[in-house]
Parts: C-alpha cells; structure tokens; sequence
C-alpha cells in the first residue's frame, strides 16, 4: 500500500489542526445573520489580536500574507504620495511578496535599498540606525525568516526607525503562533501574518495596522465597504478557522515548541549516529525552534530530494520561488554550489520523533551511498 510522504516542510505550510476544522465545519453549509456574522468577527479579532498583543479590532482580514505585506508597502506608500520620504528600507532576506513589491514601487518612484544581513542572517540595528533619515518613510524587517528560521531583533529595529520618523513593517509569517509577539511592546505599526502557517486553513491572513497613532494605509483593492482597508466578502469558515488555529497555538505555544526543537535534536541524533558530516546554514542561536536548513558535503539537494520523493517532503528553498536558487542563502554569503548542497526542513504537529528518526535514516542510506 502507497503511504503519504512524511511532510517535513512547515515553513511552507501546516496541516490543518482539527480544532480549526471542527471551527469550519459549521459554517460551510449555511449563511450567517448579519447579528452572527459580526459575532464571529468580533470573536476571530479578539483571539488574533490577542495572539499578537494588538489592541481589539486592529486587524484586516486578506487572502494571506503575501497579499497583507502587499497592503501593509504599497498601501502606506499610496497614502505617502505627498510626503517627501520616498525611503524604504527591507532586509536582504525578506519574502518574495517584499521583494518583488518593493521593486514595483522603485519603478514607481521610491528608493528601495536592502539591508544586509550577517552570516547568521541577522540583521544589525546599528546598520538600520546609520540606513534611515528624514526621507525614510517605512522599514520591513520580517520577525523570523522562512528558510533558515533566524528571529531578528525587531524590536530594536523598531526603535532605530521611529527614532528617525519611519513606518515599521515587519512580515510575521513564520513567527505568529511559534513566538510571543507584542506588537505594541515592539513598536510594530503593521503586521502581515497567515492562517496556514499555524495550522489555520489557507486562503486567509492578516494585516494589522496600528490605530494609535494611526497609521495611514491607502487600499489596494477597491469596490466594496466590508473592512476598512480591503473590500470584497469576508470569508466567515476561513475566519472561525484562522481563529481556532490562533486560540489553539497561544494556548499550546510552549509545548509545541518543545516538540519542534526535540524533532530537530531526534533528526540530527541520527545523522550523528551515523557520522554524516553537515552545516548548518544561518545561525543557530535566535532560531525557530524546528527550523533547519542544512548543507551536506557531496550530495546536491536536487538528488536528494528526487530520492526520498515517494517517503517525505522538504525542500530547497522557499516554495515561492519555483525552484530559483534561495536569495536568502545568497544573503548570508552562501555560492550558489553550495545553496545547491543545501535542504530546508522545519518540524511541525504532525511529526513524530520515531517518523523524523527514520526520514533521517534514509536520507543518510542516500548520502552513504547505501540507498
Ligand atoms: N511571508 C513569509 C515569510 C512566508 O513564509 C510566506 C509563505 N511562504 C508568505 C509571506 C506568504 O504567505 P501566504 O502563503 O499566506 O500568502
């Protein structure tokens, strides 16, 4: 009997918990009241922006975070038209949806200029500090990075950038739900983030947008009243869902952290046990727990990949880019031979130490040649 490969890809995305499912359920098959409707809102905002420390009804339901980090730059960059900060600063390492956002808004008249990262992937303050200005009008630094799972230090970031006037975006996909987040303690004005990341359902995410001071985010999308900065339908399943997912990751963080990094240690005891050389690329100190992007000696991550295709799912990159070599390997000083020695993993709910264990088993029957 055919099994389903193991996924060990939550980075990418995460199977849905059953409490968001079960929130789904009911109300796939009937239309809501406007009374029930607003009830389920009101009940989503407060268990989301409790996840991220906001003050109530602060958060823009999008279709996911590539479309909040679209809303969050180019929204405030529409409202900035007459201002006289034209200045956006981003890390090197940000998502594609900041990258290539930020290269439609340079055609439109911006200076987008990135900020470097260490050999960790870190991001300096003191590098931000000397980058912005009177004309800088909004940094993006992302909370934690989606390949190699570096936690910057956002709320200095902040500091430095307020200190110069500046907006502060920070994409905090791969961090709600996996880190305690406080968007007011950090100076946060606005916050991308998504359901399915934190075993919500896809197709929904967030925006937070600071209301004191209030921030000025021009829509991106225009034709209808629904929310303030977005029109169109709000999407009630996906919304009970996004919340359940929330509620279930705030009251659980602790332990499913603990089962994250422990199946990190279980996968790398293996290849310990084994003698199987790797490095481990980014830094290992403020990471993700269950976040691993490793670089073997010999082996290519395409052939391994193909190989262990049928048993489990990883990858070489971020999903997003279609199998153009990771920029943010390429960031941290990597070549591109060795980017193409190099698999990102991240362990997530649904794994099992004796299931992570075994992947590595195969993995090193693949690099020992006894595969
Ligand atoms: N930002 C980061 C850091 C991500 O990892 C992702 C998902 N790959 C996104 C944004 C886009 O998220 P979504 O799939 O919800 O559009």
């Amino acid at each position: 009997m055919r099994h389903a490969p193991l996924f060990l890809d939550y980075h990418a995305t995460a199977p849905l918990l059953t409490s968001a499912a079960d929130a789904m359920q009911s109300y796939w098959h009937r239309s809501l009241s406007v009374h029930e409707t607003a009830a389920v809102l009101e009940d989503a905002q407060q268990n989301l922006c409790a996840l991220i420390g906001a003050a109530p009804r602060s958060l823009t339901f999008t279709s996911g975070a590539t479309e909040a980090n679209n809303l969050a730059l180019t929204g405030a960059a529409i409202a900035a038209t007459d201002s006289a900060r034209r200045d956006i600063l981003i890390s090197a390492i940000e998502h594609d949806s900041i990258l290539q956002q930020t290269a439609v808004l340079q055609k439109n008249g911006f200076t987008v200029r990135r900020i470097p990262v260490s050999a960790e992937g870190m991001v300096d303050p003191a590098v931000v500090r000397d980058m912005v200005s009177d004309k800088t009008l909004l940094v993006s630094v992302m909370w934690a990075n989606h390949e190699i799972g570096t936690v910057q230090p956002v709320a200095d970031i902040a500091q430095v950038a307020k200190a110069a006037g500046a907006l502060v975006h920070a994409d905090a996909t791969q961090a709600v739900g996996k880190l305690s987040l406080n968007v007011n303690a950090t100076g946060i004005d606005l916050l991308s983030f998504s359901a399915h990341k934190m075993g919500g359902p896809q197709g929904i995410g967030a925006l937070y947008v600071r209301q004191t001071p209030p921030v000025a985010v021009a829509r991106i999308l225009h034709g209808g009243a629904q929310q303030a900065y977005r029109p169109g339908t709000i999407p009630l399943p996906l919304v009970a869902g996004f919340a359940a997912a929330a509620a279930y990751t705030h009251d659980n963080m602790t332990q499913m952290n603990a089962h994250r990094a422990e199946c990190a240690v279980a996968f790398l005891s293996v290849f310990a046990a084994r003698n199987i050389g790797y490095a481990i690329n980014g830094g290992v100190g403020k990471r993700l727990a269950g976040s691993l992007n490793l670089r073997f000696a010999k082996i290519t991550a395409d052939d391994l990949l193909l190989h262990v295709a049928n048993d489990m799912i990883f990858s070489s990159g971020a999903a997003c880019r279609n199998g153009a070599p990771s920029q943010v390997l390429a960031a941290i000083g990597l070549s591109p031979e060795e980017i193409s020695r190099s698999i990102r993993l991240c362990f997530g709910h649904g794994n099992t130490l004796a299931e992570v264990k075994s992947a590595a088993a195969k993995i090193a029957d693949f690099i020992q040649g006894k595969a």
